[in-house]
């Protein structure tokens, strides 16, 4: 349940918090991660921040490249995104209205490298040719194929 969220300690979001740089690491991590878990999940990851199987993501081999607050912001950010998606009213500080901006930037950046398939919405690997979740092929990009 989403209100069961643990916030990230008062010790760390606010450190990281003025990394944006280091956040946006973070979030493209994250979602390139997201293309390890089912098909299902990730897109309930990037569009509404949900973890998926909590303790899922610890045993997928990846590639963290910052300290884990960062993660855990990150992930925060990811389920306030997903609260204000669905019209809660929220109060935001400053550095959560930035780390938002980011959160949406990164998600944009990565749907354009990642279509979602035609068919059933789901997010597939860059250069899939059939969908992983329905299985419906897809077209090649260009009819020269680069
Ligand atoms: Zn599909």
């Amino acid at each position: 349940m989403s209100t069961e969220y643990r916030v990230p300690s008062t010790k760390t979001a606010p450190r990281v918090g003025h990394d944006l740089e280091g956040l946006r690491t973070a979030v493209a991590e994250i979602f390139e991660e997201a293309l390890l878990l089912e098909a299902r999940e990730r897109t309930a990851l990037l569009m509404q921040g949900a973890r998926g199987r909590e303790s899922g993501l610890a045993v997928l081999p990846c590639n963290r490249t910052l300290s884990p607050g960062y993660y855990d912001w990150a992930h925060y950010l990811l389920w306030l995104d997903g609260e204000r998606r669905i019209a809660i009213p929220l109060e935001l500080a400053a550095h959560e209205m930035e780390g938002l901006r980011i959160v949406e930037q990164e998600r944009n950046r990565f749907l354009r490298e990642h279509p979602a398939c035609p068919q059933c919405g789901a997010i597939n690997q860059k250069f899939a040719f059939n969908c992983q979740s329905c299985g419906a092929e897809f077209k090649p990009r260009g009819a020269g194929g680069v």
